[in-house]
């Protein structure tokens, strides 16, 4: 059982050297493990910048509150410790590396995770199976990460680093945006096959409810101006969608 907790969360983005400015305007949301919590809110509202800041980005400053894993504090933690301690954030732009291959790259992140290297054979295994079960073509193993991946197959290759790591927490930013209604059945396949095989606690931050039809969230959460202005059940993304974000944009502003 984990619990991840965000008490009371503000945050700056660190614009150049002298500017900042405040996103995160105190958030407070618990998740335990085996729930879905859907963020969603219009363009601009702070969602990435949640997501980048629990992540230990170095744009972004938590100047205020707690982020908390189990009651361990998040940001004491470095980058990889984060990691380590079993919290998973697939980026809106997932960054490309070119000249280091996927399978190596993802080789390399199961053994700083696991803490220690799986053996090649069984990897190679692990590896082809969650490609083909998330329609990856097995010649991307030797591709570049990322490298000159259409918006589609970065999305997917966040869903395999997903199934590879087997986090406690995951943080998928976006991870429907962009998706043909193929490419997002098998996005969505992937999310519920790890969500299925484990105790996953998940934050989906979303922009539009389409997702939520194929990953059902137990919660949702309506984000507007670095805050949570709403939370209610999977009721709420239908009222979204017909209603629009208005309402809660003008509410907090
Ligand atoms: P969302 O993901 O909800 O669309 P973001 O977290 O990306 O929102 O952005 C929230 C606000 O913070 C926006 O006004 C955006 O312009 C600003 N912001 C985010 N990152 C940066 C950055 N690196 N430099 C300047 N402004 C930023
Ligand atoms: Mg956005
Ligand atoms: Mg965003």
């Amino acid at each position: 059982m984990t619990k991840f907790e965000l008490r009371g969360v503000r945050a700056d983005v660190l614009i150049g050297a002298e500017e900042r400015e405040e996103i995160l305007k105190g958030v407070d949301l618990t998740i335990n493990s085996g729930e879905t919590h859907a963020i969603m809110g219009p363009n601009g509202s702070g969602k990435s910048t949640l997501a980048y800041a629990i992540a230990g980005h170095p744009r972004y400053e938590i100047t205020d509150g707690e982020v908390l894993l189990d009651g361990e504090n998040v940001l004491e933690m470095s980058v990889d410790e984060r990691a380590r301690a079993g919290l998973f954030l697939a980026m809106q732009y997932p960054v490309e590396v070119p000249g280091v291959s996927m399978s190596n790259f993802l080789r390399s992140s199961v053994t700083a995770v696991r803490g220690e290297a799986p053996k090649l054979r069984t990897f190679s295994k692990e590896l082809q199976g969650s490609m083909s079960d998330l329609s990856i073509d097995p010649s991307f193993a030797n591709r570049g990460v990322n490298e000159g991946f259409s918006g589609g197959e970065k999305k997917r290759h966040e869903i395999l680093q997903l199934e590879l790591l087997k986090p406690r927490m995951a943080i998928l930013d976006e991870t429907d945006s962009g998706l043909d209604v193929d490419a997002l059945k098998v996005v969505s396949e992937g999310i519920n096959r790890v969500r299925s095989n484990s105790d996953l606690g998940v934050m989906l931050i979303t922009h539009y409810s389409r997702v939520l039809n194929h990953v059902q969230p137990d919660f949702v959460h309506v984000f507007a101006n670095g805050q949570i202005a709403a939370s209610g059940g999977p009721e709420m993304a239908e009222q979204l969608e017909s209603e629009g974000y208005e309402r809660f944009v003008k509410a907090g502003a």
